[in-house]
């Protein structure tokens, strides 16, 4: 059995010093200071797979051993789904055990939303056979399924495999899926094709245990798009494409971004970077996330805690200096993007006189019968190339311009608009009370109504608008960044019962000027008000607004 403390390297081997308190593995505390480190000490998350499959599979739910139930699974995508029927109100009271139903959620890992036809096949084949036609796509372009029974496993991997998918740390301590653009290659106005770059850290880190027990998750992006269209600002790291007026194109490099509570935006390291080092910085940035990140709390175990005490500055020096070896170019900023939505919705002319085509599923929903027509549909007017984005769109690439009508129609006829309204665009939900056991209020169904009501009530309204639905304080839907954050819990409606509701962020955005909503005090609003209120607001900034300002400003 390995042990994890043996893998930071020879820089990590320091005597504690001035973080002696954070549980840091270079301040020497190679001892696990709390159950979740004690439990990556035990095995490597990476280990449970051979225990699924030769074990578990076999003898069902009641056979997992409790330590990989609730902690090694996700090294693989799997987390135990909430037991259906168990309320917001109960979650409080409940153990963690209680909510667990014998059932997973799997999540499907698609490094930069890159798909083939015969890969989305298979995706909806096993969403049908297997997770009762469920297939979410996530904002993290990852595609989610729920009902998974553990006897089918091996079969789901054999057949991702097969075709080049994996679940392989798509969840749990480790590097996770790397965003990148979905029109890398093909767009007009391409800075830099991230590709390649993205390929050589699938190779290089994922599944490789000197990177698989880090202190929490690690989220990462490399876009080349000026559109800035992998939220850049709120990964672990993320590579931009930048043009250096003397080397040419290549990557700016930010670091430390993040939600969830104590949210943080990412930090330029005013480093550039060329294609081919990529992958390098990316390790040596993974490295000291490891090596120096903070284990001691769950809480403060982010990259961004570390980002945030040393600085920028501090942290190039140390990338440098201790892994790299060698300087970095200084490099620019990127530019701020002119359009203000990133979603590549709509019809879009590709450099090669081709086009892609993006459209949205309502709130990243979508089922298999749904993507297994997709395939059908993108083989027949395209060429098979598919693509998934971080606001839960899809996009079907190379269509030429006699079977772009043609397409705009077929997916309309599936429920996949090109042109939704701002409300069905804008508008994201995390999983929610349905399947999640954080969760104390439902969302992707409240998310749906609430973008039927506003279509009905607000017709006329074109302002590029984002509302973004949380179930719990968590922020896996992003709150904190949108022009309405709702971020789900129990409030006090007027007869002064508990009920589902929301706290209000307002004003938050990416992109052009990013920045967190303010939570305005006391503001919360019932399930049941959620519509007049967001109509409410909605019509105020109409009335009120100035000519070119946005909703965030
Ligand atoms: Fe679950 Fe909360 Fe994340 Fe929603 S925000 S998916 S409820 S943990």
């Amino acid at each position: 059995m390995p042990d994890s403390t043996e893998k930071p390297s020879a820089p990590t081997r320091r005597k504690a010093g001035r973080h002696r308190g954070e549980g840091q593995w270079a301040a020497g505390h190679l001892t696990p200071l709390n159950p979740n480190e004690q439990t990556k000490k035990d095995d490597d998350g990476l280990n449970v797979r051979t225990r699924i499959e030769t074990i578990y599979a076999h003898r069902g739910f009641d056979s997992i051993d409790g330590a990989d139930l609730r902690g090694r699974m996700r090294w693989w995508g799997l987390y135990t789904q909430r037991k259906p029927g168990i309320d917001g109100g109960k979650t409080a009271i409940l153990e963690p055990e209680e909510l667990d139903d014998s059932y997973f959620m799997l999540r499907v890992r698609i490094d930069g939303g890159r798909l083939t036809t015969e890969q989305l096949r298979v995706i909806g084949e096993i969403s049908q056979e297997f997770a009762r036609g469920t297939a979410d796509i996530t904002d993290r372009q990852n595609v989610q399924y729920h009902w998974i029974r553990i006897e089918d496993m091996p079969e789901i991997w054999r057949r991702l495999e097969g075709v080049g998918l994996s679940t392989t740390e798509a969840c749990g301590d480790t590097p996770r899926v790397v965003l990148g653009s979905p029109v890398a290659g093909i767009a007009e106005d391409e800075i830099i094709d991230g590709t390649p770059a993205i390929e050589e850290i699938q190779r290089r880190i994922v599944g490789n245990k000197a990177f698989s027990n880090l202190p929490r998750k690690f989220k990462s992006a490399v876009s080349g798009s000026p559109l800035l269209d992998v939220a850049h600002e709120i990964n672990d790291v993320s590579f931009v494409g930048v043009e250096h007026p003397e080397h040419g194109p290549g990557f700016d490099v930010w670091v430390g971004g993040g939600l969830s509570t104590n949210p943080k935006l990412g930090v330029r390291l005013g480093a550039w970077v060329p294609v081919e080092d990529v992958a390098d910085v990316f390790e040596g940035v993974v490295s000291i996330f490891r090596d120096y990140g903070y284990r001691r709390l769950r809480t403060r175990a982010r990259l961004k805690f570390l980002v945030a005490d040393w600085g920028a500055e501090k942290f190039r020096r140390v990338l440098e200096e201790e892994y790299l070896l060698r300087g970095l170019a200084d490099g620019p900023a990127p530019r701020t993007p002119v359009a203000q939505w990133r979603d590549h919705v709509g019809v879009h002319r590709q450099r090669d006189g081709r086009y892609y085509i993006g459209f949205a599923p309502k709130v990243g929903r979508v089922d298999g019968t749904t993507l297994t027509k997709l395939a059908d549909l993108a083989e027949a007017h395209g060429s098979g190339r598919v693509r998934t984005t971080v606001e839960q769109k899809m996009i079907i690439l190379d269509v030429t311009e006699d079977q772009v009508g043609p397409l705009v129609e077929e997916l309309e006829s599936l429920g996949l608009t090109t042109r939704p309204s701002p409300f069905r665009r804008g508008t994201m939900a995390c999983t929610g009370i349905e399947f999640c056991k954080l969760a104390i209020v439902e969302t992707k169904g409240r998310a749906s109504s609430l973008i039927e009501e506003m279509e009905r009530r607000l017709p006329g309204f074109a302002e590029p608008v984002t509302i973004n639905i949380n179930g719990c304080p968590n922020s896996c839907a992003r709150i904190q960044v949108a022009d309405i954050g709702l971020k789900g819990q129990l409030v006090t409606d007027a007869d002064g019962n508990q009920v589902e509701g929301y706290q209000v962020h307002l004003g938050g955005s990416l992109g052009l000027e990013p920045g967190f909503g303010r939570k305005v005090r006391g503001l919360k609003v019932t399930a049941a008000e959620l519509p007049d209120y967001v109509e409410r607001v909605l019509r105020n900034f109409q009335e009120q607004r100035e000519d070119g300002e946005r909703f965030a400003q």
